[in-house]
């Protein structure tokens, strides 16, 4: 195979395709608009599970050093009635790497290893079947053939305009995001109550998640039914606006709780945007699309899971040649669409029950999930 590939977009996607492909010694360019990888603060913590994630980290040959680095005890999950009462107080047990969690930033550190990334270049355009092959435009004018491009490039991907013209839309739900840092030390009564892994309180139509990085860092996701674009954005108001509001819109919860919004440093504004569950297009030569931007989800622990093992999987599907990558692509989309349609459809109807007004749903779904 000496096909000239590029893949659009550097996050967990785009990385282990061009990891993969690294591994069985295949040259492929990486194009992220980003700066660098310190560019922007990388996001919460990520579980990856055994047969997703774990399986995409095996195949770019990487399971042992993700065993090293994540943290099994993350995957701990306490569940609070909004009065504080506990309801749920689940742990791993000592051998169980189901699901163990990573930071976003040392995933990203883990995949980039080798690769030679080609930041700072922003995709503006793919336009399929010129003569040359596929033409990717950059923001700065330049402009660029090759043979196959794999828009990776998340959930407003420029890449996708050239094969469908589904755009996401909004689930009805925002999550305010905010964080704490040195919770054991400068918290230590908000460190109990989180525990090792993820905290989770369901009242009606919100939620409050709590879940904690490494090194003491705690990221808080407060998350309600609002009409789009107008609560919990920073530029609107400032951060002490943000965090008043927040607090009227939880009153009445326990004061323990309200105090992880209280002691939030900033505030982010997330409103929940998907694409329909049976997202799909008509086959086009040369130009493909994996992770958020073939099927943005719910935050409900997949997406990202989804993104790796479809960049590994394809990535070895064309690694193993010498058929017609084209025929390679086609027979990747439609695994990649089965599998993530079944799952868009279980986290779609799971943001339902998390986000509804019966807090009893939301706790239901927990136990159906959570072996005991
Ligand atoms: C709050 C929250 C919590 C989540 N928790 C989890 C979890 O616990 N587990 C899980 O599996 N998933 C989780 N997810 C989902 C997960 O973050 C995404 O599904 C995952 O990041 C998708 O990976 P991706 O590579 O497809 O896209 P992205 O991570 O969005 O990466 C896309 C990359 O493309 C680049 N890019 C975009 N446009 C261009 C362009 N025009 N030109 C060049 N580069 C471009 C971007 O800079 C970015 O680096 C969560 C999501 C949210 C919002």
């Amino acid at each position: 195979m000496r096909h000239r590939i590029a893949v659009v977009g550097g996050g967990p996607g785009g990385l282990a395709f061009a990891r993969v492909l690294h591994r069985h010694g295949h040259p492929v360019a990486v194009l992220e608009r980003e700066a660098g990888p310190g560019a922007r603060p990388p996001g919460g913590s990520l579980d990856l599970h055994e047969g997703l994630g774990q399986a995409a980290l095996d195949k770019a040959g990487l399971l042992a050093e993700f065993r090293a680095l994540s943290r099994p005890e993350g995957q701990a999950m306490r569940i609070l009635d909004t009065d504080g009462t506990v309801l749920r107080d689940w742990r791993p047990g000592p051998e169980d790497r189901a699901h163990p969690e990573i930071d976003r930033g040392q995933l990203r550190d883990l995949l980039l290893g080798p690769l030679d990334v080609r930041w700072g270049e922003q995709v503006t355009q793919v336009v399929p079947g010129t003569p040359d092959g596929v033409l990717v435009r950059f923001a700065d004018g330049r402009q660029e053939t090759f043979d196959l491009v794999v828009g990776a490039d998340g959930a407003w991907s420029r890449t996708r305009r050239a094969l469908s013209p589904v755009t996401p839309h909004y689930t009805g739900i925002t999550a305010v995001e905010t964080s704490l840092d040195e919770i054991d030390t400068r918290h230590p009564g908000l460190a109990r109550l989180v525990g090792d892994g993820s905290l989770a309180v369901y009242g009606v139509n919100r939620s409050l998640v709590a879940q904690r990085n490494s090194g003491g860092h705690v990221k808080v996701y407060a998350q309600f039914r609002a009409p789009l674009g107008r609560h919990g954005n920073p530029d609107q108001g400032g951060t002490e606006a943000v965090r008043a509001s927040l607090l009227a819109r939880f009153d009445g919860w326990a004061a323990p709780l309200l105090e992880l919004l209280r002691q939030g440093t900033a505030f982010t504004s997330r409103p929940l945007h998907v694409l329909p569950a049976a997202h799909t297009w008509p086959h086009v030569p040369g130009v493909t699309l994996l992770g958020d931007a073939a099927h943005l989800m719910p935050p409900l622990g997949v997406g990202a899971n989804l993104a790796l093992l479809e960049g590994a999987e394809l990535a070895e599907s064309l690694a193993a040649g010498p058929g017609d990558p084209d025929e390679a692509v086609r027979a990747f989309e439609e695994r990649m669409w089965a599998r993530a349609g079944w799952w868009a459809e279980l986290t779609l109807s799971g943001l339902e029950r998390l986000v509804s007004p019966d807090p009893a749903e939301a706790l239901a779904l927990f136990d159906r999930l959570q072996p005991s």
